[in-house]
């Protein structure tokens, strides 16, 4: 796992620790129709988990006016529906955030207790999308 440094989260603003568990978008340019591709240097955003979880389940932006914003939303609910890690890791931190006792995934029974979960509740992790043809066509058909 590469090294990450302390980063304020791009929704609360609240700092994410490196050894927190956050998502991380990374954004780069790069010219196209150009004979030579020039590329920019990466970008990074943080997002905490408690905020992964509220975008996930929050308004869609407008993909019209907010394309990078719908973007993001769609990757975050993507990863957020594919992965029960999210929800519960927002709950912990809401019961910390209330002062309230919370366990921590690295607990070993804990950590063992959270996987066999995962594993008992594994769901196909995509689904099956119209390809973007077929998304102009059944909008063209409506
Ligand atoms: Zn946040």
């Amino acid at each position: 796992m590469a090294a990450r440094q302390p980063a304020p989260c791009l929704r609360c603003s609240q700092m994410i620790e490196a050894s927190e568990v956050a998502l991380v978008a990374d954004f780069r340019l790069r010219t196209v129709g150009l004979e030579d591709t020039v590329r920019s240097p990466q970008a990074s955003v943080s997002i905490c988990v408690t905020c992964t979880d509220l975008m996930a389940k929050g308004d869609e932006p407008n993909e019209r006016t907010r394309p990078l914003d719908h973007l993001v939303y769609e990757l975050v609910q993507e990863m957020v529906s594919n992965d029960p890690s999210f929800a519960f890791l927002s709950w912990i931190a809401l019961r910390k955030g209330r002062g309230l006792p919370a366990p921590t995934l690295i607990e070993p029974k804990v950590l063992k207790a959270w996987n066999e979960f995962r594993r008992v509740m594994a769901l196909p992790p995509v689904i099956d999308r119209p390809s973007e043809d077929e998304q102009k066509r059944l909008k063209e058909a409506s």
